[in-house]
């Protein structure tokens, strides 16, 4: 194992955003790259907000990702007491100070300075009080340093530097002993060890308090990536106005995780122009110097291609496993009915998702009902007699169960009768499926059997003769 410790900490507030899956597969590429760590932390310090079905959403949609973690996951709640010392440590060292102020008396000065085209920020009336009311509620704020800069290299921005008088005297704990945000993720990652922050870029203006914390505290700082946003088609920020966020959603629409995963990670890195990458791959040519400045847009079509890319290439029994959920919901049972490995092989070629696979295969379990009256439509009512009557015929006596041997069957319909194969296949696909979007005829009639094609054929030509 290398030095590397690199932490995923979201907020249990909701689900697995696709933009925060994106930062944790970040910080596992990483880590895996380097044989280095990868730590989870729930960040859960906001009791009002976080819950512990978030908590089972964002651990369920790590593992559908394949995104195991090495330690944790950890949680911010079980550490106030460790919190609590560091607050006390500072305190003690003078590099903080409690602050009596009430929040009317900071709401008075913020609105006066605002008035005054002044930056709202603490004006210091406690930082150098030396005799303290008692028995009044306090805030501990930090004695944080009013000269100079600080100032990091962000391993994706490059360095960014914040003017010290711009950051006024933060808040670490407040009037009723809890600690603040900021606070908590500087103890968690220095007590963790961190090496390397990588984090959303919503959270730059976070990190020079951080910093400052760490050097009040002796702690060595860690290097920061601050990953750009992902943006809707719009260039506004990703939210679900734009369609779903949830790395639950896409499983549940029928997405691979290496679809998803593979989509990601191009999602602001690049290694040339390759757009296909295993996760061995990913691991092997991951850096996070090749993370792009900008941000990026969030492209359905996009992700939709790579999906049908990894549904056509996975194993046909692997994928019949995870179509049986998305059959369920549509009343589909495969007990009975052709084997679902054979059915998954006649759909994969074309599925985009495994909902469109599931909606294709419904047929194959739940012979149609109805038919696609306006393709009907098209053909002739005593051709459509005439051909259902002769595939009957040439089908019932054959012996044959192989796709390529049907098709044969089929042609020499055509050919005895001087009938074209659209004349053909067409109602045929219909009678069997009840509409045209089916795969070829041939492995249709293979996988339904011979009986059970005869069967809906014979139906349909009742059907259609009988209007
Ligand atoms: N909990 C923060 C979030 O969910 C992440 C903080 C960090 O990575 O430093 O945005």
């Amino acid at each position: 194992m290398s030095e590397l410790r690199v932490r995923f900490a979201p907020s249990p507030t909701g689900y697995l955003h696709v933009g925060g899956a994106r930062t944790a597969l970040f910080n596992w590429l990483l880590a895996k790259n380097q044989g280095g760590t990868f730590i989870l932390r729930i960040e859960d310090t906001d009791v009002e907000r976080s819950t512990s079905e978030s908590v089972e959403a964002i651990l369920e949609g790590m593992k559908w990702l394949g995104l195991e973690w090495d330690e944790g996951p950890f949680y911010q709640s079980d550490s106030f007491p460790l919190y609590k010392e560091y607050v006390q440590k500072l305190l003690d060292a003078g590099k903080a100070y409690k602050c009596y102020c009430s929040a009317d008396e900071l709401d008075a000065k913020r609105n006066l300075a605002m008035q005054e085209g002044r930056k709202p920020k603490y004006d210091g009336t406690c930082r150098e009080q030396t005799s303290q009311p008692a028995d009044r509620p306090y805030v501990v704020r930090f004695r944080a340093p009013q000269e100079g800069v600080t100032s990091f290299d962000d391993l994706i921005k490059g360095v960014i530097t914040f003017p010290n008088e711009e950051l006024d005297d933060l808040i670490i704990q407040r009037t009723d002993g809890t600690p603040t945000y900021n606070f908590c993720v500087v103890i968690d990652d220095a007590t963790m060890r961190i090496t390397t922050v990588i984090r959303g870029d919503d959270h730059v203006n976070n990190t020079p308090r951080q910093i400052q914390l760490y050097q009040a505290l002796g702690f060595p700082v860690p290097q920061f990536a601050h990953v750009p946003m992902i943006l809707g088609s719009d260039k506004a920020r990703l939210s679900k106005r734009h369609g779903a966020t949830s790395v639950i959603a896409y499983r549940d629409m029928g997405f691979l995780p290496e679809a998803l995963i593979n989509y990601l990670v191009r999602l602001g890195w690049s290694n040339g122009d390759d757009e296909i990458f295993s996760r061995a791959e990913m691991i092997q040519k991951f850096d996070i110097k090749n993370v792009g400045r900008s941000a990026s847009v969030f492209n359905t079509e996009k992700l939709l291609w790579l999906n049908a890319h990894y549904i056509k290439n996975s194993d046909p029994a692997r994928l019949a496993g995870l179509l049986l959920p998305h059959l369920s919901t549509r009343q589909v049972t495969t007990l009975a009915g052709p084997d679902l490995v054979t059915v998954v092989n006649t759909l994969k070629e074309r599925a985009q998702t495994l909902e469109e696979m599931a909606d294709r295969a419904v047929f194959y379990y739940n012979a149609p009902e109805t038919y696609d009256e306006a393709a009907l439509a098209k053909f002739d009512k005593e051709q459509l007699q005439a051909v259902f009557a002769a595939v009957i015929a040439k089908l019932s006596p054959a012996p044959v169960t192989e796709a390529a041997e049907i098709d044969l069957l089929f042609k020499e319909v055509c050919s005895e009768n001087g009938w074209k194969m659209g004349q053909v296949g067409q109602p045929v696909r219909i009678a069997l499926s009840g509409g045209t979007q089916a795969p070829g005829i041939g492995e249709i009639v293979a996988t339904l059997g011979m009986e059970e094609t005869i069967r809906r054929i014979q139906r349909a030509r009742e059907i259609t003769g009988a209007q």
